[in-house]
C-alpha cells in the first residue's frame, strides 16, 4: 500500500518550471528521503502534497484517494522556515494547533501533557515561545507537528539548529513514530543523515526526478569496485597488473580492481604473494558522492 503516489506532477511559476512532471510513490511505513540541491523544487512539491498550493497538472493519491482537503489533517508538516506564534505560551500554542487538526479540547490537553512529559519540559508550559531558545522552539515545533498522530510526517531539515543531544532525541522520536506506523518524508541536504535514516530516496534536480530507489541498491549501482586492504609487510610489486592504487598509506591501500567482480581472486592473489592481509573491505560510494556526481555543478542556484 502506498501512502502517497505522484504521477507527472507539474508546477510552474510564471515561466519557471519548479516541478517538471515528477513521479514517485511512497510506501506505507517507510522513511523516505526527498533530496535535491537548492532550488530543485522540493519545497514546491511539499507545498503541493500538503495542499498549500495546487499542481498545474498531474495526479496525486493520498492513501489511494485523490488528494483533497480532508487529507491535511492526516499529514504533519514541519517546514524549514519554522512558524510558531512568538507571543503565545507553549501550552496554548500546542493545544491550539492540535485543535486546528481536529482534536477536542480534552484530547489536545492529554496530548500536551504526554509530549511535555515525554520531553521532560513540563515547566515550559506557561513560557512564551519568544522566551525559548531556537533549539527549544524547534522541540515545540516538532511536538506541534506530530501531536495529531499523522499518517504522513513531512520533515524539512528537522535537525537544523539542534545540539547533538536534541538531535538524538528528535531522531529517536522519528524512529518511534515510524515504528508505530507513521510514514516519514524527510527532506534535507545532510547526506550523512539520509544514509543513517532513510530506506528509500528520490533525488530531484531542476524540477526533474533524476534518481530513485532503495539507498542500498543505489549505492550498489554507483559502486566503483574500490576496496580497502589493510596488511602487514609488503604489497606485491606487480599489484598494478590487478588493481589501480587510489590511496596509499603505511600498511593500508585503497585500490580499484581491474577485473571487476572478482574480489576473491584479487584477495587470493595478495595472499599467494605472501601479503598478510588483516582486513579487506569494499568501499561503497557515499550518498554525498553520488549526489555530487549526479547533480555536479548543475543545480539551479
Ligand atoms: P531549497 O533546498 O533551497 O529549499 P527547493 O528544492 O525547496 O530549494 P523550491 O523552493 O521548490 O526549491 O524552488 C524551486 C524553484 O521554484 C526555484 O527556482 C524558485 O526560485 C522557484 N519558486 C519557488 N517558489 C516560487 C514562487 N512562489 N514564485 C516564483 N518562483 C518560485
Amino acid at each position: 500500500m502506498n501512502v502517497l503516489e505522484l504521477e507527472k506532477v507539474r508546477k510552474t511559476y510564471q515561466k519557471h518550471v519548479a516541478c517538471d512532471d515528477i513521479s514517485f510513490d511512497i510506501e506505507e511505513g517507510k522513511i523516505f528521503g526527498l533530496l535535491g540541491p537548492n532550488g530543485a523544487g522540493k519545497t514546491s512539491l511539499i507545498r503541493i502534497i500538503t495542499t498549500i498550493t495546487k499542481a498545474d497538472s498531474g495526479k496525486i493519491l493520498f492513501n489511494g484517494e485523490a488528494l483533497n482537503n480532508t487529507h491535511p489533517s492526516k499529514i504533519g508538516y514541519m517546514p524549514e522556515e519554522r512558524g510558531l506564534y512568538k507571543k503565545m505560551k507553549v501550552g496554548e500554542q500546542i493545544t491550539y494547533l492540535a485543535r486546528l487538526k481536529g482534536f477536542s479540547k480534552r484530547e489536545a490537553f492529554e496530548q500536551l501533557d504526554y509530549w511535555l512529559d515525554k520531553f521532560d519540559i513540563l515547566d515550559w508550559r506557561y513560557k512564551k515561545v519568544e522566551e525559548l531558545s531556537k533549539g527549544m522552539q524547534q522541540k515545540i515545533q516538532f511536538i506541534s507537528t506530530v501531536i495529531h498522530n499523522p499518517k504522513l510526517l513531512i520533515l524539512d531539515e528537522p535537525f537544523s539548529g539542534l545540539d547533538p543531544i536534541n538531535t538524538n532525541l528528535i531522531r529517536d522520536e522519528i524512529y518511534e513514530l515510524n515504528k508505530k506506523g507513521t510514514t516519514i518524508l524527510f527532506s534535507t541536504h545532510r547526506m550523512e543523515q539520509v544514509e543513517q535514516i532513510c530506506e528509500n530516496i528520490v533525488l530531484i534536480n531542476k524540477g526533474k526526478n533524476v534518481l530513485e530507489g532503495q539507498v542500498s541498491d543505489i549505492k550498489d549501482k554507483f559502486k566503483e569496485h574500490i576496496y580497502k586492504v589493510d596488511f602487514v609487510g609488503k604489497i606485491p610489486e606487480n599489484i598494478d597488473e590487478h588493481a589501480n592504487i587510489v590511496e596509499e598509506e603505511e600498511n593500508s591501500i585503497k585500490v580499484q580492481l581491474i577485473d571487476v567482480g572478482h574480489a576473491n581472486k584479487f584477495l587470493n592473489y595478495l595472499l599467494s604473494q605472501g601479503t598478510l592481509v588483516t582486513s579487506f573491505n569494499e568501499i561503497l560510494p557515499t550518498l554525498n558522492e553520488i549526489f555530487i556526481k549526479i547533480v555536479g555543478g548543475k543545480s539551479d542556484e
